[in-house]
């Protein structure tokens, strides 16, 4: 398969490996394959019987075509092997009632869906150097507002000739996000906190990827910089196999017949997540409508419903943090793939974005976004409420940002009458958020004093569900990674784990 820039109109084309290797077009445009990958009918029907390795190598085979058949089925059986996900469960569907499941994506080491792609790219990306000739060591250097730098520490750790540096907030991660990070074993991982917010840590950790003579000190040293951030295409292709894989789930256990169509409902940030749902769709899966879920950062719900995106506006601190953007990188590729690939469109509300902070599709691309899309969004009052109405009428614990889906399926119910059955789409489990957890099932006065720890063992308590293994056994691990920086003092962090005077 060859890829393009969303951007381009030179008709330059570029093979995943390097896709793969340099995450972002040189145009600043974002990698899509030249064609979509059809999954027919008949292929689609043999995926029913097989397991999430056989599936998820059937689907990215087409996407990764230069890669020997051999190395990508190792590189998926690594990435979802019981050793990674235990019990030999990836992405298991829970049916909630006759016309709706749930699709838990938090099986894996960190407990949220970030690793169903960072389990799987690491392996990618060795490939792809490998292909493309790329002899030097990569270095991953990662800002992470909680959930992506633990995935990706967990993913890349003891990869060879890989080493990945993470930079926290240290004020704006949970009491659980900070322990998984500094907890991080392995021998090629740094983590440090950062003194300030994710704004802090993003732009520190943009200027070290900006500053010119540090990319050549790297060089000398035979180091290239890298990201693991959602815009790389290597993130997105391994989120479509889920989204078929469930598919399967639903008809394999009935809940389905061949060939009807469901629905998606997604809790959305930085769109990547439901961009895979979309690509799942034109490839060929039976999709009616995708739900795409926002928490108070309506700022994609709007899109949807008026066709302006407007990121002129205040972020609010939810209890659904990884849903705290403004701006939602992946959309860039959706607004290629609805204007039928019209690069020209793309750099203009690209532009205006970039200038006035906002941008308006015509209402021709409205009605082709609102033909695949239904947009909303809930406040916190309503989360709560979610997760206690689902806890009591079905006895499933919701962790916030799967809640926010919950609510907004409802309200999709309530507006649209579409009995179609829905897959809601469960990003992380209630373990990585359980003060709110807590809270919402069983008042204020449950959590009291306690805080992160103390609070996984109250919501085991008060729910009969055992946290998942890496995150219960926090309390137990040494801290590997004490420090602290300033936002000045980045540079000098990165230098000191590659080894740089
Ligand atoms: C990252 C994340 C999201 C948002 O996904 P996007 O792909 O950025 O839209 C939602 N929930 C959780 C728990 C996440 O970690």
């Amino acid at each position: 398969m060859r890829y393009r820039s969303t951007r381009s109109s030179t008709g330059v084309t570029v093979s995943s490996a390097e896709v793969i290797a340099r995450g972002i077009a040189p145009d600043g445009g974002l990698y899509v394959p030249v064609d979509i990958p059809r999954l027919s009918e008949p292929a689609l029907c043999e995926l029913v019987n097989a397991d999430y390795s056989q599936r998820a190598f059937e689907i990215l085979r087409p996407f990764f075509d230069e890669f020997s058949a051999e190395a990508l089925l190792a590189s998926i059986e690594s990435a979802y092997g019981s050793n990674r996900f235990p019990g030999q469960v990836v992405a298991p569907l829970t049916v909630l009632s006759q016309s709706e499941a749930i699709l838990e994506l938090w099986h894996g080491p960190t407990a949220a869906f970030k690793d169903m792609a960072l389990q799987l790219l690491p392996h990618i990306m060795l490939e792809a150097r490998r292909l493309a000739g790329i002899d030097r060591r990569i270095l991953i250097l990662v800002a992470t507002s909680g959930d992506t730098g633990k995935a990706a520490l967990e993913g890349f750790r003891d990869v060879p000739g890989i080493r990945v540096t993470v930079f926290y907030p240290s004020e704006g991660v949970s009491d659980i996000q900070r322990l998984q990070m500094v907890t991080q074993q392995g021998d090629n991982v740094n983590v440090f906190g950062v003194h300030g917010d994710f704004d802090d840590a993003q732009t520190g950790v943009k200027r070290v990827f900006g500053d010119v003579d540090f990319s050549k000190r790297l060089a000398s040293a035979g180091w290239a910089l890298s990201s693991a951030n959602s815009i790389n295409w290597g993130r997105l292709a391994p989120q479509i196999v889920y989204y078929i894989s469930a598919y399967c789930d639903a008809v394999a256990g009935g809940a389905i017949e061949f060939g009807d169509k469901v629905n998606f409902v997604v809790p959305s940030g930085n769109f990547g997540n439901i961009l895979a749902a979309y690509y799942a769709m034109r490839m060929g899966l039976p999709v009616n409508r995708l739900v795409c879920a926002s928490n108070k950062n309506n700022v994609l719900a709007d899109f949807f419903n008026t066709g302006t995106y407007d990121r002129r506006r205040t972020l609010h601190r939810t209890t659904s943090p990884a849903m705290d953007i403004l701006v939602s990188s992946n959309l860039e590729r959706l607004l290629f793939e609805v204007s039928d690939r019209d690069q020209s469109t793309v750099r203009q509300l690209m532009s205006d974005l970039q200038s006035t902070g906002h941008y308006s599709v015509g209402a021709a691309l409205l009605s082709r976004l609102q033909s695949a899309f239904w947009g909303g969004w809930c406040d916190e009052p309503g989360v709560m409420q979610t997760i206690r109405d689902v806890w009591s009428d079905h006895r499933y614990v919701l962790d916030p940002h799967t809640a926010v889906g919950q609510a907004v399926y409802k309200q999709y119910l309530a507006s649209t009458g579409d009995g179609t059955f829905t897959i809601v789409v469960s990003t992380a489990s209630p373990f990585k958020f359980p003060d709110t957890v807590v809270r919402a099932i069983a008042g204020d006065s449950a959590v009291g004093a306690t805080e992160g720890l103390e609070t996984i063992a109250a919501l085991e308590r008060l729910t009969g569900v055992v946290a998942p293994k890496p995150i219960s056994e926090l309390g137990s691990l040494a801290v590997r990674h004490p420090e602290t920086v300033d936002v000045s003092e980045i540079p000098r962090a990165v230098a000191s784990t590659v080894d740089l005077a």
